[in-house]
């Protein structure tokens, strides 16, 4: 082996071929935590700005490590995506998102409702993904209004008639379907007509910098009224601060996250925070 390590030197760069090691490394560091099930979920809170109550939460992947600890998910998700280690890793976390769902419901929390991230390749076979989230509903005893897609503007472009029928189908059951970062794309608006949604969670960047940058808070409450208007849910995520908090709820928002309110959280610490604060 290392021969042929050496050998591969003359064929690239030194940085080229750390690069590529790095790469096999972490592709077989992830094939071995998926069959160890070594990642988890965060939860992170969203107020309700109308009733400040919290029903719903957003799940948030880390990776325990056994010997790394906690991994971000910037760390490997893009490279999940592009190996298509995502859909298993995927598989997981519906898995494990629902089993807490349950959980909460049965010892009668206040959070109904869980949103999921998806990747995706993990909507290239919209039937199997479909079946998959049916199968673990049924096995833990939810309907299908407890969970909402948070899906990427960029994961709906290159989406095909299938997809978007399949999302429609979805949503008539229950389901619900919210556009994440929103404000960040490049394509045109008109994709908020063609898609089935039901939440616009506007992009942090916007809300980061509202206080000292008035364009904006103009684009913040152009947002609002735009998805108002479109008939959607409007929430704001980033929010770390009481003027950013203060001006969302002035300008009609919905519903908030950030780190004012609450970090992503284990569903225990989750728990005794809303014990804490909400009970
Ligand atoms: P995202 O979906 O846009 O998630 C929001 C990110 O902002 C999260 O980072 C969250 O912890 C962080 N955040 C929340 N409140 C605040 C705040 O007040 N201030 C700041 N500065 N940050 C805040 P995280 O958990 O590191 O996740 C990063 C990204 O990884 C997510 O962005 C999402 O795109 C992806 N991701 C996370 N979990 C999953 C998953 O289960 N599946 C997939 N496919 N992607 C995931
Ligand atoms: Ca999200
Ligand atoms: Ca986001
Ligand atoms: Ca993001």
């Amino acid at each position: 082996a290392k021969e042929a390590g050496r050998n591969t030197y003359r064929f690239y760069t030194e940085e080229m071929n750390s690069h590529a090691l790095h790469r096999i490394r972490l592709e077989e560091e992830l094939r071995y935590a998926i069959e160890h099930k070594e990642f988890i979920l965060f939860y992170q809170p969203k107020l309700d700005l109308t009733s400040n109550d919290i029903h719903s939460v957003e799940a948030l992947i880390r990776w325990q490590h056994r010997t790394k600890g906690l991994i971000p998910p910037i760390e490997f998700i893009p490279f999940a995506e592009e190996t298509g280690l995502i859909n298993e890793i995927g598989e997981q976390i519906l898995d494990i998102a629902c089993k807490q769902l349950q959980q909460w419901q049965q010892k009668s929390s206040p959070v109904e409702k869980i949103a999921l991230n998806i990747s995706s390749c993990q909507l290239d076979k919209p039937e199997q993904f479909f079946s998959g989230l049916e199968d673990r509903l049924n096995r833990y005893g939810l309907r299908r209004d407890q969970i909402k897609l948070e899906i990427t503007e960029h994961l709906l472009m290159g989406k095909d008639d299938n997809v978007i029928a399949q999302l429609h189908h979805q949503r008539q059951s229950g389901l619900s379907v919210a556009i994440d970062d929103f404000g960040t794309g490049y394509s045109s608006l008109s994709y908020l007509q063609v898609f089935p949604l039901d939440e616009l969670k506007i992009d942090q960047s916007f809300i980061r910098n509202l206080s000292e940058n008035s364009k904006n808070k103009t684009l913040v409450q152009a947002i609002i009224t735009m998805g108002h208007a479109l008939n959607m849910s409007v929430i704001a995520e980033g929010v770390e601060n009481q003027e950013q908090m203060d001006f969302l709820i002035d300008n009609g928002c919905d519903q908030a996250q950030g780190y004012l309110l609450s970090k992503p959280l284990p569903a225990e610490a989750l728990d005794n925070w809303l014990a804490d604060n909400f009970c």
